[in-house]
């Protein structure tokens, strides 16, 4: 069954109570164009806020410990997000994997204990700009997701996957079309093979790297792009909801 376009916002570390009107405005206009799925990361203390606050959208979170609880001090744990309202999880975005040093092991031992404690993930993977240069884009990312991806028998609803290229993170630059279409294909390829015919189609590979309202309409109409992860344009719920506008006209009915 094709799934519903997946407009995911992340608002890194942006945002205290002020923002919480930005995050009504877009739980109101989702209630509106229901032919998309609209979801939003906060910082987690925006988390329970946001979550009080919405009827329609999902509100996640931007990562999480792999453990449970503990002395792991400023760490937070799955169990804490969900009593929050988080329903899912970013993990293994750039920004953590370069500034933290996050390994492939490591998100995968954050996605098991996410699913573990009843989340969904969204697991990202890109390349810089020094390996797609040297041809080797495709081939990295598939040994990031080889590594990064959990197990489980019902991947399609759980588990989604954000292409990232990190030099389009916040730079204005985006991926060509061609090149998005490339890395989709291959990417739904090895889904395909971890997860099986069924399942593997199942999941949702969203595009993520400066994604704005101008070139939304282009980059979700790609094949195998099921949605987009967003950052700097889902700060204001306009320019965010145009974006989720612009993947609702990609679908047909
Ligand atoms: C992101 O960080 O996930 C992202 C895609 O950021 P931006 O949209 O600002 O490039």
């Amino acid at each position: 069954m094709a799934q519903r376009p997946y407009i995911v916002g992340n608002w890194k570390m942006n945002g205290t109570r002020a923002m919480l009107s930005e995050a009504r405005a877009v739980d109101r206009a989702a209630q509106r164009h229901m032919k998309v799925e609209v979801a939003l990361a906060p910082p987690y203390t925006l988390i329970h806020a946001v979550h009080r606050e919405v009827e329609q959208i999902w509100v996640g979170a931007q990562d999480c410990s792999p453990n449970p609880d503990g002395a792991h001090t400023g760490d937070i744990s799955v169990p804490m997000i969900a009593d929050a309202g988080a329903k899912f999880v970013i993990l293994g975005h750039s920004e953590r994997r370069q500034g933290y040093g996050e390994t492939n092991k490591l998100v995968r031992a954050k996605a098991d204990a996410a699913l573990e404690g009843g989340l969904r993930v969204i697991i990202c993977c890109g390349e810089t700009l020094e390996t797609r240069e040297a041809g080797k884009a495709e081939a990295f990312v598939a040994d990031q997701l080889k590594a990064s991806l959990p197990k489980l028998e019902d991947a399609g609803e759980k588990v989604t996957v954000a292409y990232e290229p990190i030099w389009a993170i916040g730079t204005g630059k985006t991926a060509t079309v061609d090149d998005i279409a490339a890395m989709h294909a291959m990417i739904r390829k090895l889904l395909i093979e971890t997860y099986g015919e069924e399942q593997g189609a199942e999941v949702r590979v969203l595009y993520g790297g400066s994604v704005k309202p101008e070139n939304a309409g282009e980059i979700l109409g790609t094949p195998e792009v099921g949605g987009a992860l967003v950052g700097g344009a889902s700060l204001t719920a306009e320019t965010f909801m145009n974006i989720a506008l612009a993947a609702g006209d990609t679908v047909e009915g």
